[in-house]
């Protein structure tokens, strides 16, 4: 679950790190006030839940109250990335002398939590990364340790920081590690992290990327969610309980069981086919589940064929295979089905879909060969 930036930005401030005065409107009226208030210059920022909104002209500078309105207004009618803008933060304007990527991330193959610093931050950071990695400097953080003051100052001292912000460096990003081990997160990131023309150091943005297999112990950051900003069909599969991922592919895939899910994935991709989607449906799911995941897979237009693959234990295959049909009954698509089910109950299972015309396969290579040639429209 990702948080907004001003959410983000709550939580830096509670735990030391410098940030902007601001606050969080929803209409032109309401951001001139608060600009009138602020009394200098201010920056009006989209609150939408993807990257790049300075690009996406999401991001405008205001000299005054009125101006900002009327920035305000346009921000509010954008559409950023397919996302409307329904809220905008409007913080006091910071001069900036230089853009401070700061971040921390789990570095999967190092198992560790991973410090990420480069003095060239701001919105070409994805950009510097490629063309100049030598400019990003990386940490890892001992679990048991957790972040050291002499690491931050060394990622300060790479990074070339005047040795005067030394100190409010290692504060910031020490504070930072607190925010992700606190929250659970997957992400936490400032960038900017400004160096201001009076040199100072200060949070321009901030985000917040949090485990969502460690949500229920946070009730607190859980409330923060913002439906809203949730893409349909994500939202429906968190409240059906299925784990759910929109992929770019075109072959739907519905299965029982995360690991099950990865190789099906895998077993499609080698027979040159592209995934629409993970989705798990879980042990033990029943028709109802099934039906719903069926129409979650079905609302993505770019899906041209659907491959379900059940391993039947305490999912059994007849219901899988119930949940299907009655699915389908009132879904009504063209769009080929592929069932490879075996375990509990496959046999059952297999009776109802073939009943139901549906194309069924023994083996996952079999079924992953025909959700291809399906998808290709070659079934
Ligand atoms: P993002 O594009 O979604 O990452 O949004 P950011 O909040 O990082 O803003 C994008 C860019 O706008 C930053 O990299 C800065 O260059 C600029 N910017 C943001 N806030 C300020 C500000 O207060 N003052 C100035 N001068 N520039 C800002
Ligand atoms: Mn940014």
């Amino acid at each position: 679950m990702k948080l907004h930036e001003y959410q983000s930005k709550t939580i830096f401030s509670k735990y030391g790190i410098p940030i902007p005065r601001g606050q969080v409107a929803a209409n032109a009226r309401d951001v001139q006030q608060i600009a009138t208030q602020l009394g200098r210059r201010v920056v009006i920022k989209a609150q939408v839940l993807v990257g790049g909104r300075g690009k996406a002209g999401g991001v405008k500078l205001a000299d005054t109250p009125e101006a900002a309105k009327e920035l305000a207004d346009v921000i509010l009618h954008l559409n950023i990335k397919g996302l409307p803008v329904r809220n905008v933060l409007v913080d006091e304007a910071i001069e900036i002398a230089q853009e401070i990527y700061l971040g921390i991330t789990i570095d999967r193959a190092a198992k560790r939590a991973t410090l990420i610093a480069s003095s060239a931050g701001g919105v070409e950071i994805e950009e510097v990364a490629r063309t100049t990695p030598e400019k990003i400097i990386r940490a890892p953080i001992d679990p048991a340790l957790g972040l050291q003051d002499f690491q931050a100052r060394a990622v300060a001292f790479k990074i070339g920081l005047d040795k005067n912000l030394v100190n409010d460096f290692a504060a910031i990003t020490r504070a930072l590690y607190r925010v992700f081990a606190d929250t659970d997160a997957s992400l936490a990131e400032i960038n900017p992290l400004a160096v201001t023309k009076d040199g100072g150091l200060i949070a321009a943005d901030g985000k917040i990327v949090l485990d969502d297999n460690a949500l229920y112990r946070h009730p607190d950051l859980e409330a923060l969610r913002d439906g809203d900003e949730e893409d349909a069909s994500e939202r429906a599969a968190r409240k059906a309980g299925l784990s759910f991922v929109k992929l770019d592919g075109n072959i739907g895939c519905m299965v029982n069981g995360a690991g099950l899910a990865m190789a099906t994935m895998d077993v499609i991709k080698f027979y040159g086919g592209e995934p629409a989607n993970f989705l798990d449906i879980g042990g033990g799911a029943r028709s109802e589940k099934v039906k719903t995941a069926l129409e979650i897979i079905l609302s993505d237009a770019n899906v041209k064929g659907v491959l379900i693959n059940i391993f039947g234990g305490i999912t059994r295959g007849d219901e899988v295979a119930r949940g299907v049909v009655d699915g389908l009954r009132e879904i009504k698509t063209n769009v080929p089905m592929i069932a490879r089910i075996v375990g509990t109950n496959a046999e059952e299972g297999r009776r109802i879909l073939a009943s139901a015309q549906m194309i069924t396969a023994q083996t996952l290579e079999e079924g992953a060969q025909k959700a291809v040639a399906a998808a290709k429209g070659k079934s």
